[in-house]
């Protein structure tokens, strides 16, 4: 069985229109277009090309997008104080904290001091406990768009065994959750780096997300035939090529749909960012 591409890329960009007519069309912006700070600490050449990725997406749509760029040399305090304005501002429906942070500076601090009604990134403590208690919420978007994906494809969830490999509080852990949640009904495995037997673990798996941050680790033959293969991953091999944590080519022979990398999860994590500041606007604006 050659495995059909699950293209994140048109699929994102059908929510990304949808959500333009919303923002085009809704009566409450006519106040005012639905506005994004997003925040970015130094100079860290991955994070400059997300923020100007998640920009021009956000100009695309018609939402009003503003960069807070703080140098290398930023506080806590002073990164706690840009946070606060914008907290305090009322133009402002949704705060992106550009993550990781210097290392001089905690993520988990700067995360705390954004206000969690303008959390899109939904990785504040009270959007994961909301997601944590089945409340509606704003969710992580990376694990969000994943859902998305697995929805728009018509991927069967209720009673599957989804495997989700990485427990971080961005991707696996948020993950694993939304696939257990009622309404998704999965039942759910969440494998780490010490887990035993991953190989077997992984061929048991009929939804199978690979969110490790190692290149190709996950090989064809770990995958069940027909298992749907979600690949998180984003690794630039030293050629300068970008892959998954999925060995995609073997992996196509057995899945029976598989996200490539580029074009698979990515867009869908920025669309989601899209959606939830465009979510937390229409609350702030009705
Ligand atoms: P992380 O480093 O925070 O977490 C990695 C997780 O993988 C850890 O929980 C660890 O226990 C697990 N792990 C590591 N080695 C393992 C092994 N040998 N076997 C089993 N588990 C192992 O990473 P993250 O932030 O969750 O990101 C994971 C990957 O997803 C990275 O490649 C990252 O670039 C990518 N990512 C992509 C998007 C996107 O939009 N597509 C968004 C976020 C992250």
């Amino acid at each position: 069985m050659v495995g059909k591409q699950i293209s994140g890329k048109e699929i994102a960009q059908q929510l990304r229109e949808g959500l333009r007519d919303q923002v085009l069309n809704a009566g409450c912006f006519r106040k005012r277009p639905p506005k994004l700070a997003a925040v970015m600490v130094g100079d860290y050449p991955a994070s400059k090309i997300y923020v100007s990725a998640k920009q021009k997406a956000c100009q695309e749509i018609c939402i009003d997008s503003e960069l807070f760029h703080l140098p290398q040399s930023t506080t806590q305090l002073q990164l706690q104080n840009c946070l606060d304005f914008l907290n305090n501002n009322p133009a402002v429906d949704g705060i992106l904290l550009q993550l990781p942070l210097p290392a001089h500076l905690s993520d988990q601090t700067a995360i705390l001091a954004i206000d969690p009604e303008k959390d899109v990134d939904g990785l504040h403590p009270i959007s994961l406990g909301k997601l944590l208690a089945g409340q509606p919420g704003f969710r992580p978007c990376t694990p969000a768009g994943v859902m998305h994906l697995l929805q728009a494809t018509g991927v069967v969830l209720q009673g599957k065994h989804a495997v989700v490999i990485g427990r971080s509080f961005i991707v696996g852990k948020p993950m694993a959750l939304l696939l257990a949640a009622k309404g998704s009904d999965c039942t759910v495995t969440l494998a780490h780096s010490q887990t035993q037997n991953l190989p077997e673990l992984c061929q048991s798996a009929d939804i199978l997300v690979a969110a490790l941050g190692r290149p190709e680790f996950v090989k064809g033959s770990w995958i069940k035939q027909g298992a749907v293969v979600i690949d998180v991953g984003i690794n630039r091999l030293p050629s300068g090529k970008i892959v998954g944590d999925v060995s995609f080519e073997d992996a196509c022979q057995r899945a029976s749909a598989i996200t490539p990398v580029p074009g698979g999860v990515g867009p869908m994590t920025i669309a989601m960012l899209l959606k939830n500041t465009v979510d937390s606007a229409i609350k702030r604006l009705s």
